[in-house]
């Protein structure tokens, strides 16, 4: 089973002005695509993805309830039976909602398989005691947790999420299904190397590949248990087709590549691989 365990996508109507706040905030030239989730779900079944976690991110808490929508329309089939098939929302849950407690039960017993967290875009340092009370209701719920992890590009470069700070959440809430993002901590890799690698913490690897050499990418796929490392692409923002090759260039164990591409991801968020249909 082939899965992008980190994938962004926005309704049609927003896309385009979603697309342009975001990008307003990168450096000029970064690339993209439109963001529209009828192009991802194109590129998913180009690249022969059967599945990909979608991730929005509730940046106030009214939030919670247009995600949620967008999540139900999309499994519901309101965007093709493609998309419905292959996209796995998340949903999100802004720290300053009244009723985050109650709205990450609801999640649960609605059937999504996890939630996305962003330290930068929702003010959530990683290890507080706040996001520690929101991650423990998220473990109690079986939930599956997504966040951000290392620096951003359209923010300061403050600590609120790095690698340190993914160990003590970690020690402070025992047994949750936590996917750390970007390989550990985008663009604070020694850190992420020196904490998080050859330990027994799942990480997916998007925005890695880009900014890693080659060689040092390809020691820390090599270090890292071969049960927890996942890809993912952090579409819009990079291409698929660049990244495939990428990783095939490695040259890497085909054990490692399969665990990678997929079955990891499948095992840890319990998906079940889909009839062979067009
Ligand atoms: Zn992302």
């Amino acid at each position: 089973m082939r899965v992008d365990s980190h994938v962004h996508a926005f309704a049609d109507a927003i896309a385009e002005r979603a697309m342009a706040a975001l990008l307003a905030k990168m450096p000029p030239g970064y690339a993209a695509f439109d963001g529209r989730l009828a192009t991802l779900t194109d590129h998913l079944e180009t690249h022969g993805f059967d599945a990909a976690v979608l991730c929005s991110i509730a940046t106030k808490p009214s939030q919670f309830d247009v995600i949620r929508a967008w999540s139900q329309a999309i499994r519901e089939g309101a965007f093709g039976a493609s998309a419905a098939r292959r996209i796995v929302p998340f949903l999100s849950v802004h720290p300053e909602d009244p009723d985050r407690f109650a709205h990450i039960e609801q999640t649960a017993r609605e059937g999504y398989k996890g939630l996305k967290f962003h330290s930068y875009y929702q003010n959530l340092v990683l290890d507080s005691p706040a996001a520690i009370d929101l991650m423990r209701c998220a473990r109690d719920n079986h939930l599956a947790v997504l966040c951000h992890n290392g620096y951003d590009i359209a923010f300061p470069r403050d600590r609120v999420c790095e690698p340190a700070r993914v160990r003590r959440l970690l020690d402070a809430v025992p047994g949750l299904r936590l996917i750390v993002s970007h390989f550990g901590g985008w663009m604070d890799w020694d850190e992420a190397e020196r904490l998080l690698i050859g330990q027994p913490i799942a990480i997916e690897i998007s925005m890695s590949l880009n900014d890693l050499p080659p060689e040092r990418l390809r020691g820390m796929l090599l270090r890292h248990p071969i049960d927890a490392i996942l890809y993912g692409s952090d579409w819009p923002w990079s291409s698929h087709a660049k990244e495939l090759a990428l990783l095939d260039s490695l040259d890497l164990p085909a054990d490692r590549m399969t665990a990678l591409m997929g079955d990891n991801a499948a095992r840890l968020l319990g998906l079940a691989p889909a009839p062979a249909a067009g």
